[in-house]
C-alpha cells in the first residue's frame, strides 16, 4: 500500500477511536486530539502489530480504570486526575512510542526499535495494571525504596498484588507482539517484553518514592498528587519530591526505561 495512503489510514482509525473514546468519557477533549496524534502516527507507520499493542493497552487500561472505579472512589483524591485521560496522560503513555514509530520507517535495524514499543507499551501497561489492580490489595503497600509501610494510594508503595498485576500486564502486551510480529526468537523476545515492562513499571513506583513532587492537604490531612488544589478545595502544600516533576513525566520515564530495558536483553541475548 502506498505509504501516503496507510498513514492516512492509520490516521483515520485513530480519529475514529479518539472519538468514541472521548463520547464514553475516556478521553478529555485534549486527551482526545493527543490521541487522534500518537494513534495516527502508530497505526499510519508502523502498522497492525503496532496497532495491536497501542489498543491493547488503551482497551484494557480504560476497561480497569472504569471496572473499579466505584470501588476505589475513597482513593480517587489521592490521584491527581480522575480515569478521564488528559493531553498530558496520553502523551506520558504514548508519546515514546509515536516517536518510535517515525524512527521505525527510517531505521536500519527495525526489529530493534519494535522490540523498544513493545518495551514501552508493556512499561505503560504494566503501570497501569498496578495502580488499578494494586490498591484494591488487603494488605497495606510498603515503600519501594526503604520497605516501610505505607497508606493505600501513596506515590512509591508497592503490594504483591501489585507486582503480579504488573507482570500480568506486561504479559498481555508481550503475547500480543510474539502474535502479530512472528519471529523464531518468539519465546526471547515474550521474556524481555515482560521483564522490561515489570522493570519499567517499578523504576515509576522508585520515581514515585523519590523525586516525584508529592502535595499536603492541610483540610483533609492528607499526602496528594493534586496541586494547586485538593478535590476539597484547600490549596495543597508540596511535602516531597522536586516540583518540576508530575506524574506525567513520571509516566514518560517508566516508558523509557521499559524500552531501554528491553533492548538492552535483546542486545545481549540475541
Ligand atoms: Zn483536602
Amino acid at each position: 500500500m502506498p505509504f501516503l495512503i496507510r498513514l492516512l489510514i492509520g490516521f483515520i482509525f485513530a480519529i475514529l477511536i479518539a472519538l468514541v473514546a472521548w463520547r464514553a468519557g475516556s478521553l478529555s477533549v485534549s486527551g482526545a486530539w493527543a490521541a487522534g496524534l500518537t494513534g495516527g502516527l502508530i497505526f499510519g507507520l508502523g502498522g497492525i502489530p503496532w496497532a495491536i499493542l497501542l489498543l491493547a493497552f488503551f482497551i484494557s487500561s480504560s476497561a480497569l480504570s472504569r471496572a473499579f472505579a466505584k470501588r476505589k472512589s475513597s482513593l480517587a483524591d489521592k490521584f491527581s486526575k480522575g480515569s478521564q485521560r488528559d493531553w498530558g496522560q496520553v502523551l506520558a503513555n504514548g508519546g515514546l512510542g509515536a516517536l518510535l514509530a517515525v524512527g521505525y520507517i527510517f531505521s536500519s535495524h527495525p526489529e530493534g526499535v519494535w522490540l523498544a514499543f513493545a518495551g514501552a507499551m508493556a512499561a505503560v501497561n504494566a503501570d497501569t495494571w498496578s495502580t488499578e489492580l494494586g490498591v484494591l490489595s488487603q494488605i497495606p503497600p510498603r515503600l519501594i525504596t526503604n520497605g516501610r509501610k505505607v497508606e493505600r494510594g501513596t506515590s512509591g508503595g508497592i503490594t504483591l498484588l501489585g507486582v503480579f498485576a504488573a507482570i500480568a500486564g506486561a504479559a498481555l502486551i508481550g503475547i500480543a507482539a510474539v502474535l502479530f510480529y512472528p519471529s523464531q526468537h518468539w519465546l526471547s523476545f515474550l521474556l524481555i517484553i515482560i521483564l522490561g515492562g515489570l522493570l519499567g513499571s517499578l523504576f515509576d513506583s522508585v520515581l514515585g518514592a523519590t523525586v516525584q513532587a508529592i502535595y499536603w492537604c492541610p483540610t483533609c490531612n492528607k499526602e496528594t498528587e493534586r496541586y494547586p488544589l485538593h478535590t476539597c478545595g484547600t490549596p495543597t502544600r508540596q511535602v516531597r519530591g522536586l516540583s518540576w516533576v508530575n506524574n506525567d513525566l513520571v509516566n514518560f520515564a517508566c516508558s523509557i526505561m521499559g524500552a531501554i530495558v528491553t533492548v538492552g536483553l535483546w542486545l545481549i541475548l540475541v
